[in-house]
């Protein structure tokens, strides 16, 4: 078929099989309603004799009506003991007709652990679709893709059974590690400098550095870089920093640092290194300039955008992301979970400010909780149909999904910017209730309280008390740290906590923080130290005296447990008398702690 012939509204497509992506996309948002209908009725009728839908009386219906009277809307915590009763081997249908084949584990956490997902095998072919609809839309922006690579700095993570012997790991490591993959089909607008064996590697040192090694030789081919998250290509760049002499040491020698002891990569990279002693003076040449403005740039001049995630969390990342790329266009392709993957941006070259992800209507069966903080009880009755939203409202994203999660609440806040076609496009708002994060870690305000909690008892002994605390994401270095201030009451002047005391009640406080934070501090070395920084007494009344200057009202007045407002960071920092870091890194282990 000639390419115009399915010429897409999108736009004209690059390749015949990019005409057929768009057509897809066009196809499912022109009949978003209908095919939500048809996702549910097939997830009802496979589904209808497990335990969960017997139990709420579905009785095989598969109807949006009975659905909606007779299915509650739950979150992670109803679910546990169903997931635990998985998790420990139980292999009847419980929650899904398919066997469940792994567990997804979220970065969003439950009593401290990492949310296990159940998932079932299709479920890679809906997330490889997914990712096969990506560049067909890019292309339409951006012309000759096909023409060079991408340097992606990707990772996997490590993974566990659970008691029942199903493997838990996250969904990217899952994803890399699946044959589709491993062994996917050569796409001349998908090719990688990073080979599989590099990006397959544990080792985080030793999979970066083999990659940045491979980026560095092609660095005339790269035409786009990227990263899942923008806190993990800045995680690239200082790496770049800390390692570029031996870097360009291997690059002037054609050899292989012993630092890089992995069988896999060692093999593979045999096909790479070559003495390139050019390539190597460049690199020392503008990696030892005291500036790194423009550094990604400089070393991969081609590079015509960058591709990662800087919405929610992440926007705190784009004046870094900037000055080390001189403002180039920075990409956000597509909008995922390990519950399920949701949808994509089909104006990618749009400013970060204005990302809207298209929800593909065939991923799973999608309901929207009109978001009311004012009212957080708002019941099921209230649930929206994915075409029935309306544009500049919030809601909350509830799904139903085919591995058997029944209008599952994401936790994420979304508002509605329009539509293509009959399908809504989203702007993410943020996560409920996320205080801190500096990668894929989420902090709540009661994890940071018991954090906080737990260290002060080091000061007991010393008659001192955390009288208030408030904290910051503190991006500025990377990796980026928590910072909390504490103003303290020292009871007894005389026998005041040492610093030495400060850096223990830092350290309590990561033991205390969650394993997505534990695991970002230890495995992936994505979150630097956690810092203390004392402060003289009365600050935190100075800073309701600003709020309430500011109108806030005396009566209402909260101590706001994070700030990043530049005047309110400013004031704070003024009036730190001393500042410490934790001096080791948290417990952490892949194995769950429960
Ligand atoms: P996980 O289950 O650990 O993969 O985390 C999924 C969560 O990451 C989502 O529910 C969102 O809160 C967040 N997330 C994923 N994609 C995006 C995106 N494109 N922009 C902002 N947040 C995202």
């Amino acid at each position: 078929m000639a390419v115009d012939a399915l010429c897409s509204p999108l736009g004209p497509p690059a390749c015949e099989k990019d005409a057929k992506a768009l057509q897809f996309i066009e196809e499912m948002t022109r009949n978003a309603d209908a095919v939500q209908e048809k996702v549910l009725a097939e997830i009802l009728s496979r589904n209808a004799e497990t335990e969960y839908l017997r139990l709420h009386n579905l009785a095989g219906a598969s109807d949006r009506e009975t659905f909606k009277s007779k299915i509650p809307m739950v979150t992670y915590e109803d679910l546990e003991p169903i997931i635990q009763r998985i998790a420990n081997g139980d292999k009847s249908p419980i929650l899904s007709a398919h066997p469940i084949s792994e567990f997804l584990t979220s970065s969003g956490t439950s009593a401290g652990e990492r949310k296990l997902m159940p998932t079932i095998r299709e479920e890679l072919d809906r997330r490889q679709l997914l990712y096969s609809l990506l560049m067909p839309v890019m292309n339409l922006y951006m012309s000759g893709l096909d023409k060079g690579k991408g340097l992606y700095f990707l990772f996997v993570k490590s993974e566990t059974k659970t008691p029942g012997g199903l493997m838990a790991r996250p969904v990217l490591t899952s994803y890399y590690k699946s044959d589709h993959f491993k062994t996917r089909a050569f796409d001349p607008y998908n090719v990688y400098t990073s080979p599989n064996e590099a990006i397959l590697c544990p080792d985080s040192f030793q999979s970066m550095y083999s990659q940045m090694l491979c980026g560095l030789y092609e660095r005339q081919q790269v035409l786009r870089l990227g990263a899942i998250f923008a806190s993990g290509l800045l995680r690239a760049i200082r790496f770049l920093q800390l390692n570029w002499r031996e870097l360009a040491h291997d690059i002037r020698t054609g050899t292989l640092n012993s630092k890089i002891f992995d069988s896999d990569i060692r093999a593979c990279m045999i096909r790479v290194l070559r003495p390139d002693p050019e390539l190597a003076n460049f690199i020392e040449f503008e990696c030892s300039k005291d500036s790194w403005e423009h550094i990604i740039t400089r070393i991969w001049p081609n590079t015509k955008y960058l591709e990662v995630i800087v919405t929610g969390a992440m926007a705190q990342y784009i004046p870094t992301l900037d000055y080390y790329s001189g403002g180039l266009p920075k990409v956000c392709t597509m909008y995922a979970s390990s519950e399920c993957y949701f949808g994509l941006n089909l104006n990618p070259m749009c400013k970060p400010s204005e990302v809207s992800y298209t929800i593909m209507p065939n991923m799973a069966y999608f309901e929207f909780l009109p978001h009311d903080p004012s009212s957080p009880t708002i019941g099921s009755d209230k649930l929206v149909d994915l075409v029935n939203v309306e544009v500049g409202k919030e809601y909350e994203l509830v799904i139903t999904t085919f591995a058997g999660l029944c209008r599952y609440r994401v936790g994420d806040i979304l508002r509605v910017t329009g539509f293509h076609n009959s399908a809504p496009q989203f702007r993410f708002i943020r996560r409920k209730n996320v205080l801190l994060s500096i990668d894929s870690d989420k902090t709540d305000e009661a994890e940071l309280q018991s954090a906080v909690e737990n260290a002060s008892k080091l000061l007991t002994e010393f008659n001192t008390t955390v009288v208030e605390y408030t904290s910051y994401a503190d991006t500025k270095t990377i990796p980026g740290h928590y910072v909390i201030y504490w103003e303290l009451l020292r009871k007894d002047p005389s026998n005041s906590p040492t610093k030495d005391v400060l850096e223990k009640c830092c350290l309590a406080m990561e033991e205390s923080l969650n394993s997505v934070y534990r695991q970002g501090r230890v495995e992936c070395n994505s979150i630097g130290a956690l810092e203390i920084r004392v402060m003289k007494n009365g600050t935190f009344e100075e800073l309701m005296d600003y709020a309430i200057s500011r109108g806030a009202s005396i009566n209402q007045y909260k101590v706001p447990r994070c700030v990043n407002f530049t005047p309110i960071m400013e004031l704070l920092d003024s009036r730190v008398t001393s500042s410490c870091f934790s001096q080791r890194l948290p417990h952490w282990t892949p194995e769950r702690r429960r």
